[in-house]
């Protein structure tokens, strides 16, 4: 595989993935240089919306696809906000709302485990009956009030009892060496370099 184009336009997702797999030798290309419309995401599981998504770029490039899809499962809401992380709070998206409404949904509760899910799906080619697929999943607790100003959604409410931080108070490298995005990309690549 020389070439490969990432189902994203995430611009911190797409230099984290080129910055992992051109060692490699792969070529990564976006769906955005390609002109390609982002796909629709109507599935209740994150792997079937990442299949969905690396499917519709796969298809219309003609080379293999890289897509992603992660979010946030609370327990005492069922897996909640899960694959409707991102809008949780409706749109337009807004990480501010999300996190907003998911301390009125949890007042209250004393149940506070939640953990952050990434999956990673690889095609070959547009219809590949056998694609890559990675998981990484990162546990801890939602707080209940924000605090720290790094990484993203979440990050601010997701707290880490082992580390007495919140997620949003890790470096990138920190975060990344333990989240559920770096698990998940950390077992794509040993799959890759078995090929
Ligand atoms: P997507 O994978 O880009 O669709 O992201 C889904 C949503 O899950 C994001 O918009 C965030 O709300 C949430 N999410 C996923 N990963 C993280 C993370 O590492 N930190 C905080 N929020 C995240």
């Amino acid at each position: 595989m020389q070439k490969l184009v990432i189902a994203s336009n995430n611009s911190g997702k797409l230099r984290e993935f080129q910055f992992l797999l051109q060692p490699l030798g792969i070529e990564v290309l976006t769906q955005a240089q390609l002109g390609i419309a982002e796909a629709e995401e109507p599935h209740f599981t994150f792997v079937e919306n990442a299949l969905a998504k690396a499917r519709h770029v796969s298809r219309l490039s003609g080379l293999p696809a890289l897509a992603d899809d992660s979010g946030i499962c609370v327990a005492a809401l069922g897996g909640a906000p899960g694959v409707l992380s991102a809008r949780y709070a409706g749109e337009p998206k807004s990480d501010q709302r999300n996190n907003e409404k998911l301390l009125r949904d949890l007042h209250g509760v004393a149940d506070r485990r939640a953990h952050y899910y990434c999956v990673l799906v690889l095609l070959h080619h547009a219809d590949d009956p056998q694609p890559l697929i990675a998981e990484g999943e990162w546990h801890g607790e939602i707080a209940h009030e924000e605090r720290g100003d790094g990484g993203f959604g979440y990050d601010p409410l997701f707290w880490l009892p082992e580390l007495g931080r919140m997620s949003a108070e890790l470096s990138r490298d920190e975060k990344h060496a333990i989240s559920h995005r770096g698990k998940a990309l950390r077992v794509l690549l040993e799959k890759l370099k078995d090929l």
